[in-house]
C-alpha cells in the first residue's frame, strides 16, 4: 500500500487536515509509492503560526551560531547522501549519479551559507557630516517562503532556504508534489542539525498551498521556481501584496555551433546537456544553431550517439537517461514530438517508441534528434521539458545570435567556437542570464549568482549567491552622532555638506 506522507511543521511531522492527496510514482515503474497531503489555507497559516513565534528569538541569535547549525547540516547531507539521492532518483526518476551531482551542486549553497556571518557584514563610513558617522547593516525579512518545481528536488530547495535561514529569516518550503520525500527529509536533517522548531517548515501541496503562501500578510518574500506560467502569476500576485518575489520560470537554450568548433567536444556536450536528466533540466540545451557547414556534419555525429544512448531506470548503473516524470508529462511531450513533424521539421531520431523490458509500464521514452527547425514551429518556440533535442541552421555568426535573441526565454546560451573574438562578442551581446563558452551548462557556482533574463526570471535578484543574501535581508542605513557635536536650535535646511 502507498505511503502516506505528512507535513513538517513546528519541528515535528503533522498529518495533512486539508483531506485531499497527490499521488507520487516511481516513474520506473509507473506505481504509485505514496501519497501526499494537499495543504489548504489552514495548514499553510498553521505553519505560519509556527514561523512568526520562532522568529525573534532565531533573528536575535547570533550569525555565528546560525551558521554552526548550517557546518552540521552540511556534515549531516554528507552522511544521508546516498539515501536522499537515492529519494530523488526514486520520485524523479534521474539516474542515480545525476541524482548524486544535483545533491552536490545544493550542498556547495549550504557550504556558502556557512560564511553568513561574513556576508551580512555592512559597510561604515566616517565623518560623513561633520562628527556624524553612518553605516548600514542587513537584516532579516522575517518569513520568506519558497515554492519549488518537480526536477530538482534537493537542489532547488537548497538553493533557497539555507542562505534565507542562515540570515535570521524563518522559511515555508512548499516543494512540488511530485516529489515530496526528499525536502521532508531535509527539514528532519536541518532540526537534528539544531535548527529550533518553526525556523524551517515544509507544507505539501499544490495551487491552493501556493495561493495560501501569496496571501498571507505575514511572508514578507518569496522564491519561485517552476514554469514561466506560474512564475508570473506567483510574481504579479505576491508583488500586488507587497511582497518582494524572485520567480525563476521555464527556458529554451540554445547553443551556437560555430564551423570552427571541435565537433567532437560540441556533440559531447550537446548529448550530455540535451538528454541528461531526460531533459527534465531548466538549463537543458533544447536547441543547437549550427552555423555553416557545421550543420551536416553535427548531425552526422548526434544521429549516432543519439541511438546509442542507454535508457533505463535508476538502478541501472549503466543507464545514461531515465523515465520522465510522469505519465501526463510524457505523453505531453510525445504530442511536441508529434507537432514537429506535421510542421515539417525533421525527425532525425524518433524516441516516441522506446519500451523496456521489465519496465513496461515506466514513463520511458527515447532520446528525439529533430534537424531543420526554424523559429516559427511550435517545438521551437515553446520549452518541451523532454529529451527532444532541435538542430537549427544559420548561415552566420550574427544570424545565429539573433535567434538565440529573439527567443522568448533567456536562461543560458552556450557557443562552442574556437575563435576568441566569436566567443567575446556573444558573451556581450547574449541576452541570456548565464553563458557558456564551450561549457554547454553554464550553472553558476553557490558563490555565484543563478538567473536568467526575459521569460525566464520575474523580478529583480537571481538566486543564490551574494543576490541571495540581498534578497532574504533588508538594508537598513544608520545616519549617528553625539550630543557633544551637536548644534543648537532647530535648522530648517537640508543638511548638506557646503
Ligand atoms: P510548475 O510550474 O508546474 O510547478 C512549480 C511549482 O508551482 C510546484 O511547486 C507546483 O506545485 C506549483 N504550481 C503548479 N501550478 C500552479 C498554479 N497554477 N498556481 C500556483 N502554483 C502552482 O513546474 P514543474 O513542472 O514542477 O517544473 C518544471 C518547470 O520548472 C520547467 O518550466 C522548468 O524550466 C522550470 N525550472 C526552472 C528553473 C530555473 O532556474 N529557471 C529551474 C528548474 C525548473
Amino acid at each position: 500500500m502507498a505511503a502516506e506522507l505528512h507535513h513538517f511543521i513546528g519541528g515535528s511531522r503533522v498529518a495533512g487536515t486539508s483531506g485531499r492527496f497527490g499521488d507520487v510514482f516511481n516513474p520506473a515503474t509507473g506505481r504509485v509509492e505514496a501519497r501526499v497531503p494537499l495543504a489548504g489555507a489552514d495548514e499553510v497559516a498553521r505553519a505560519v503560526r509556527c514561523a512568526a513565534e520562532a522568529f525573534p528569538a532565531w533573528a536575535a541569535t547570533p550569525p555565528q551560531r546560525r551558521a554552526r547549525v548550517m557546518f552540521k547540516f552540511k556534515e549531516l547531507i554528507e552522511r544521508e547522501a546516498d539515501a536522499l539521492a537515492a529519494m530523488v532518483a526514486a520520485e524523479h526518476g534521474k539516474v542515480l549519479a545525476d541524482a548524486h551531482g544535483s545533491l552536490a551542486r545544493g550542498l556547495e549553497v549550504v557550504e556558502f551559507a556557512c560564511g553568513i556571518a561574513h556576508l551580512l557584514k555592512g559597510e561604515y563610513a566616517e565623518n560623513v557630516g561633520t562628527e556624524i558617522d553612518s553605516f548600514s547593516l542587513r537584516q532579516p525579512i522575517g518569513i520568506c517562503a519558497g515554492i519549488t518545481p518537480f526536477n530538482f528536488p534537493v537542489m532547488v530547495p537548497l538553493w533557497m532556504f539555507p542562505l534565507a535561514v542562515a540570515a535570521g529569516n524563518c522559511f515555508i518550503l512548499k516543494p512540488s508534489e511530485k516529489v515530496p520525500s526528499a525536502a521532508l527529509r531535509l527539514a528532519e536533517l536541518l532540526s537534528e542539525a539544531g535548527l529550533p522548531p518553526g525556523v524551517l517548515n515544509v507544507v505539501n501541496g499544490d495551487a491552493e498551498a501556493v495561493d495560501a503562501i501569496l496571501a498571507a500578510p505575514e511572508i514578507g518574500a518569496v522564491s519561485f521556481v517552476g514554469s514561466s506560467a506560474v512564475a508570473e502569476h506567483v510574481y504579479a500576485t505576491g508583488t500586488r501584496a507587497g511582497k518582494r518575489v524572485q520567480a525563476l520560470g521555464g527556458a529554451k537554450n540554445h547553443m551556437v555551433v560555430m564551423p570552427d568548433a571541435d565537433l567532437g567536444l560540441a556533440a559531447d556536450g550537446l548529448m550530455g546537456a540535451a538528454y541528461g536528466s531526460a531533459g527534465e533540466r531548466c538549463m537543458a540545451v533544447s536547441v543547437a544553431v549550427a552555423v555553416g557547414d557545421a550543420g551536416d556534419r553535427l548531425v552526422d555525429t548526434l544521429q549516432t550517439r543519439v541511438r546509442a544512448l542507454k535508457i533505463g531506470p535508476a538502478t541501472d548503473a549503466e543507464a545514461e537517461m531515465g523515465p520522465l516524470v510522469t505519465a501526463a508529462h510524457r505523453a505531453r511531450v510525445l504530442d511536441y514530438i508529434g507537432k514537429g513533424v506535421a510542421e515539417g521539421a525533421e525527425l532525425v531520431v524518433d524516441g516516441r517508441d522506446v519500451a523496456l523490458q521489465g519496465f513496461e509500464d515506466g514513463f520511458f521514452m527515447g532520446a528525439s534528434l529533430f534537424d531543420r527547425v526554424t523559429p516559427e514551429m511550435t517545438i521551437y518556440r515553446e520549452e518541451i521539458f523532454g529529451p527532444v533535442l532541435s538542430v537549427v541552421r544559420a548561415g552566420d555568426f550574427d544570424e545565429a545570435l539573433a535567434i538565440v535573441n529573439g527567443h522568448q526565454y533567456g536562461n543560458g546560451a552556450a557557443i562552442f567556437t574556437g575563435d576568441g573574438d566569436a566567443a567575446r562578442a556573444f558573451t556581450a551581446a547574449a541576452g541570456a542570464g548565464m553563458v557558456g563558452i564551450n561549457v554547454p551548462i553554464p550553472v553558476p557556482m553557490a558563490f555565484m549568482s543563478f538567473g536568467g533574463w526575459k521569460r525566464s526570471l520575474f523580478g529583480d535578484h537571481h538566486i543564490h549567491g551574494l543576490e541571495g543574501v540581498r534578497f532574504y535581508t533588508r538594508l537598513k542605513t544608520v545616519t549617528s552622532r553625539w550630543p557633544a557635536s551637536m548644534g543648537s536650535g532647530a535648522d530648517y535646511v537640508i543638511p548638506n555638506l557646503k
